[in-house]
């Protein structure tokens, strides 16, 4: 079958962009927080209140909702029965103070796609070959629970759902705790996926900068990331002289600000961060004696990680002799610079192409679901473009015709993934 005979043109009707516009601003209440963003941390009260939202606009659209083994939520349009799925969302839970567009609208996009596809295929009699799941994948920010991604993680086999399950928040709750009492939990793997897509904002400025409605993602940069802690020895914070003193805080302190510094040695192909921090005793009158913090290193180069590496490894022996400290350094997740498949980003190409909105290549510095994905089936990435390149900050924002422009790619991406326009026989 031809692209041309199963996509002539937009599928964004006026009506269907009210719609989702008016979905969005309802998605948005869930979490809202006063200065404009949301508070929807995975399992948390505003997260579970959106999701049984979400549960009940899939099935009034005629979409069968199901959950798997570590709570992703699935909505199911199965028209092809047995056969695998074209597998399309993102993440609805945020960071503690985020924006409303992070995940959240890639969620709405891809169940808006899927609402189109299904009034289309049944207006037309068509049958796809393969059906259609949209996704709410859980916990991909990692705030409440680390690691992030962990939903995604766990359907495609990179962490075990025990070790998953078993995973605590800082109050001692864990996955499976936090899941148990909202029926967002099911014995199973979830539905099969034949495709991926996800769209994203871009959290960025390169597509604003440029012009750009649609970023075409071929890559994303690759990062580590890590759980450091730094452990001294207690001590008065005033009596206890200074050269006794083995000052944790002291020591974080100085790999915080190295960390600062390794990036700017990379300036511009080397992301580092120091995201958390947390003090034992934390106490006004005490010299810590153990500190815990989380380090990111990310670079679109491995050569360039790996040489930061090595250099943060160096650092980290000269920290632990001028304070006094000893440091304990653990990989708590990594992923390489690993492409999209190249066929699927051209796909989405011609798709933009022929709607008439402009594109261009793009890498990912963030960590997506996709990211996941794409290691077990062909999947596509698109960003649409955030406003300043304001990311898990309350003032993200993405302008509503940038969404319409991303809702219109994804559903014709989606299409003709459905159809089996990059099916293995075809
Ligand atoms: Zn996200």
């Amino acid at each position: 079958m031809t692209s041309e005979a199963i996509s002539s043109g937009t599928a964004i009707t006026p009506e269907r962009a009210a719609a989702f516009l008016r979905d969005f601003a309802t998605m948005s209440e869930f979490g809202a927080t006063p200065a404009g963003g949301v508070d929807r941390q995975a399992a948390g009260e505003a997260d579970i209140e959106q999701r049984r939202w979400f549960a009940e606009l899939l099935t009034a659209h005629g979409l069968r909702v199901q959950y798997d083994r570590i709570g992703n939520q699935f909505g199911l349009l199965d028209l092809n029965p047995g056969a695998p799925y074209v597998m399309v969302g993102s993440h609805m839970d945020s960071q503690p103070t985020a924006g409303r567009y992070d995940g959240a609208y890639g969620v709405l996009a891809a169940a808006h796609a899927a609402f189109v596809l299904a009034n289309e295929w049944s207006e037309s009699g068509k049958r796809p070959q393969y059906n259609v799941a949209v996704v709410n994948w859980f916990n991909e920010e990692g705030s409440r629970f680390v690691p992030s991604m962990m939903g995604s993680s766990v359907y495609t086999g990179v962490l075990a759902p025990e070790t998953a399950l078993a995973t605590t928040d800082k109050d001692g709750v864990s996955v499976a705790e936090a899941l148990a009492p909202t029926g967002f939990i099911d014995d199973s793997d979830g539905p099969r996926a034949a495709f991926c897509a996800e769209i994203h904002i871009e959290q960025g400025r390169l597509l604003e900068n440029a012009g750009t409605a649609i970023g075409l993602v071929t890559a994303s940069w690759a990062a580590k990331k890590y759980v450091v802690t730094v452990e001294g020895d207690q001590a008065h914070s005033g009596a206890t002289v200074m050269e006794d003193r083995r000052d944790a805080l002291y020591g974080a302190a100085l790999l915080v600000v190295f960390a600062r510094e390794l990036a700017d040695r990379f300036a511009g192909v080397l992301h580092t961060a120091v995201g958390q921090l947390d003090v034992y005793p934390n106490s006004p009158v005490v010299v810590a004696s153990s500190t815990r913090l989380l380090l990111d290193l990310r670079s679109a180069d491995e050569a360039v990680l790996a040489e930061a590496n090595r250099i943060l490894s160096d650092r980290f022996a000269e920290i632990e002799r001028i304070a006094k400290v000893t440091i304990h350094q653990t990989l708590s997740h990594e992923w390489g610079i690993n492409p999209y498949q190249p066929e699927g980003v051209e796909l989405a190409r011609s798709s933009a192409e022929r709607l008439g909105y402009s594109h261009d290549e793009i890498l990912t510095v963030a960590g997506h679901d996709s990211t996941n994905m794409k290691k077990i089936v062909p999947t596509i990435m698109l960003f649409v473009p955030s406003v300043e390149g304001i990311s898990h900050n309350e003032r993200e924002h993405t302008l509503d015709e940038n969404m319409l422009a991303g809702l219109d790619v994804l559903t014709d991406v989606v299409r003709r993934f459905a159809h089996g326009e990059l099916a293995p026989s075809s």
